[in-house]
């Protein structure tokens, strides 16, 4: 309640933060009609928004509050993807693949659910599957199509969005970092003040310098922070229709805690050290990008793990039934997340930490998908 008539006297807002959540929030708040000073401490945000997928996941969405906000969001990219072409949105889908009884029970028993048809699920038999997405050639026993399930070009998708918001009420300061924030204003490490009505702090998984102090905020949501290990080929020349998953995702998605789940086969040894699953999505320029892993004790390694990427390319050519492109690309990212596993887990962490000033973070592996319905969400 304090937030929203925050809000409501608000004429500036400082968004702190040029990852996708606090570009979400700008884009939210120049809707809205208040002018926007957004600072990043970086020349280019290169944190978690510029290190994903660029998929607007509904498919393994837990039913209820998290497949609402997702299917609002999924709404709010495809409206933003009419007018920003240079976000890449493309609704392609996705098809998450089993390769055995066991992962087919699992898809089965989603493509039950009693929201199976907001999600645009279907099961498909191998057949259908490559009816779908003729690049599957390798060894299938279904595949669960979900049509709501879309992509975006994460290393386009800010620039794109600030440039839609370039002009009168927007001012937008990169290699900025806030340090300091009094009473209606922010002050970066350059000495410069920037007024403003409204904070909104969007650090990612930063919890240093100036997110320091409200730390408390974010244990008491039991917020953590997870890294990931991801990879880029080279441009493949066959176009492909859909995004994909393994059946490793059904282990992880919320959506296919179903009864089928406790009976998959162990995982291999690597990808259960890496809690990997399987994601694959083409880029614009026909790149694959595939991951992930998980890994969620601190310290993090500070280098990457090629068993797990011997792994994941195992695994995208056993489904495509080809050799995939050389990999030109490899890198490891972190997101912050409100612990999934602590009871009546929040979605992500918003609070207003001081009058004022409102912090948002921790959407975890949602964060691209959920933004901008997170973004409606703070300033409604
Ligand atoms: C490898 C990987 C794959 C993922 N895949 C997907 C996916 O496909 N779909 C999906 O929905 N989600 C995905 N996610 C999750 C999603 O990327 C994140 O949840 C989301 O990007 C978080 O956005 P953010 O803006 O909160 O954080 P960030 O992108 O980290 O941005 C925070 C920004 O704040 C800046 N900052 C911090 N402190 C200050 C300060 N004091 N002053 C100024 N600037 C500051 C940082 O420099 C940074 O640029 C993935 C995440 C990773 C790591």
């Amino acid at each position: 309640m304090t937030i929203l008539a925050t809000v409501r006297l608000t004429q500036r807002i400082a968004v702190v933060g040029g990852g996708v959540l606090g570009t979400m929030h700008a884009v939210a708040a120049r809707q809205r009609g208040y002018e926007v000073v957004h600072l990043e401490r970086e020349p280019e945000a290169r944190g978690a928004s510029v290190r994903n997928f660029g998929l607007v996941w509904v498919s393994g969405r837990r039913t209820g509050a998290e497949l609402r906000l997702a299917l609002r969001a999924r709404e709010l990219w495809e409206e933003l993807g009419a007018q920003v072409p240079g976000l890449g949105f493309r609704a392609a889908g996705s098809l998450t693949l089993a390769t055995d009884d066991a992962e087919l029970r699992v898809l089965k028993e989603a493509a039950a659910l009693p929201d199976a048809e907001r999600r645009g699920f279907e099961l498909l038999d191998p057949a259908a599957v490559r009816a779908v997405n003729p690049a599957l050639r390798g060894e299938l026993s279904g595949g669960l199509l979900c049509r709501a399930d879309a992509i975006v070009e994460p290393r386009q998708v800010l620039p794109a969005l600030r440039r839609y918001l370039a002009g009168d009420g927007y001012q937008w300061l990169p290699g900025r970092e806030v340090v300091e924030i009094a009473p209606n204003a922010v002050r970066d490490h350059t000495g410069a003040w920037h007024q403003c009505d409204l904070v909104i702090l969007c650090p990612g998984a930063t919890f240093t310098g100036v997110v320091g102090r409200y730390l408390r905020y974010l244990s008491r949501d039991g917020v953590r922070r997870v890294r990931l290990q991801m990879m880029q080929t080279a441009p493949m020349g066959e176009r492909f229709t859909t995004a994909l998953a393994d059946g490793d995702s059904l282990r992880y998605y919320p959506a296919y805690d179903l009864p089928g789940r406790r009976q998959l086969a162990a995982q291999s040894p690597v990808a259960a050290r890496s809690r990997a699953q399987l994601l694959l999505v083409q880029r614009a320029d026909g790149g694959l990008t595939i991951g992930d892993t998980h890994e969620y004790s601190e310290p993090f390694a500070f280098d990457v793990d090629e068993d797990a990427y011997d792994h994941l390319r195992a695994r995208a050519e056993a489904l495509l039934g080809v050799p995939i492109p050389r990999v030109q690309r490899r890198w490891a990212g972190v997101y912050s997340e409100v612990d999934p596993s602590v009871a009546g887990a929040a979605l992500y962490h918003r609070s207003e930490v001081e009058p004022g000033v409102v912090l948002v973070t921790a959407p975890g592996g949602r964060g691209m998908t959920c933004a901008p319905a997170i973004a409606e969400e703070t300033l409604r």
